[in-house]
């Protein structure tokens, strides 16, 4: 989790323009994940007589993954955050921009999605309900080898004996069901899971958030043991910035559907440009005097996806907001190593 990585601009395609990522990543890293103006929007009822609304809970986002690295998104409940995860591991499919998985475009019309979904997997924020109760630990970490390979059966538990070992099971776990397991060898189960086909791409939804804190450390190590082991790129969905400074490689901070700063994590936690930014990082308790930040409030709530503000949807929440902010919608753009969204950037930092 350490090289520097291409971070594309994230397209202003729902306003009509062209995606601009920036140069690839020198060195032998590879784009195992591409989004391009990714948005996921829902038709909802307001009742009758009323016509439908629309939520836009996904906007338009853009990145690029590289091979063995970690993305971390981050932001508030509602941000968009765990539509985008749902979206990258074709759960749900996007209402427009394009998403392509090892180069092949899984949004193309007839696109084979059985292969490409094996190559993304998930691991889910609740250990408890993620895992099927009715089977043990050995058939669900079957079930993937037995669905997606032609592994004898004597090859499979061979395999998910060597998975289990890797993520700190033990053998006799193998015949237990998940109510026999505490909320942290659940997660483990939940990891091995995803890992067992060996899938060159992980999302994590806020995998350790339910998690005791004692608990949480040793999770997120096993994440990055995995990771070096297997080069596997991870997303790495979380409201915890704490957790996010640990693991991530670049952060996509995300506010109402939108990233708002997208760098490397040294650039965006070394000196957070975006007003949003900076207000979820001086919420961050810091126990050295040193690290502690001015605190910026973050008055009021998350506007409702269903009417967003017009122009800059923190405006409401921004104490440097004019006029300005309130009629035009900021776009991404370059600035000191990260792509920013805000008007006023250079004003406010100066
Ligand atoms: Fe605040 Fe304006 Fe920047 Fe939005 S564009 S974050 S309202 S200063």
């Amino acid at each position: 989790m350490t090289q520097p990585s291409s971070i594309p601009l994230q397209s202003p395609a729902s306003e009509g323009g062209p995606s601009s990522p920036l140069p690839p990543v020198e060195g032998s890293a590879h784009t195992v994940m591409s989004a391009r103006d990714l948005a996921r929007h829902y038709t909802v009822s307001r009742g009758m007589l009323r016509p439908q609304a629309v939520v836009k809970a996904l906007n338009g986002v853009s990145f690029d993954l590289q091979s063995g690295r970690t993305l971390a998104v981050v932001g508030e409940s509602g941000c968009g955050k765990s539509t985008l995860a749902r979206v990258l591991t074709l759960i749900e499919t996007p209402t427009s921009g394009t998403l392509a998985i090892d180069a092949t475009e899984t949004t193309a019309a007839h696109a084979d999605l059985k292969p490409l979904r094996a190559r993304v997997q998930m691991v889910f924020q609740n250990p408890y309900a993620s895992l099927n109760p009715r089977k043990t630990i050995g058939q669900t970490l079957d079930e993937p080898l037995a669905i997606n390979t032609s592994l004898s059966q004597a090859e499979r538990a061979g395999k998910i004996a060597a998975m289990m070992q890797t993520v700190g099971l033990r053998p006799e776990h193998v015949a237990r069901y998940p109510h026999m397991f505490s909320g942290g060898q659940r997660q483990r189960v939940a990891i091995a899971r995803a890992m067992i086909l060996q899938p060159p791409i992980v999302v994590a939804d806020e995998p350790v958030s339910a998690l005791d804190v004692s608990i949480q450390a040793q999770i997120l190590n096993l994440f990055m043991d995995l990771q070096e082991r297997f080069a596997t790129s991870y997303v790495f969905v979380s409201h915890n910035l704490a957790v996010v400074e640990h693991v991530a490689d670049d952060v996509m901070v995300m506010y109402l559907g939108r990233a708002v700063e997208h760098g490397p994590k040294a650039a965006v936690f070394g000196k957070p440009l975006h007003p949003y930014t900076k207000a979820l990082m001086s919420a961050t308790p810091a126990i050295k005097p040193s690290e502690r930040r001015v605190k910026i409030p973050l008055i009021g709530e998350l506007p409702s996806p269903l009417r967003p503000p017009p122009g800059c949807a923190f405006a409401p929440r921004c104490p440097y907001a004019v006029d300005h902010c309130r009629q035009v919608v900021p776009q991404l753009r370059m600035l000191e190593g990260r792509l920013v969204a805000c008007h006023r950037v250079e004003e406010i930092q100066g």
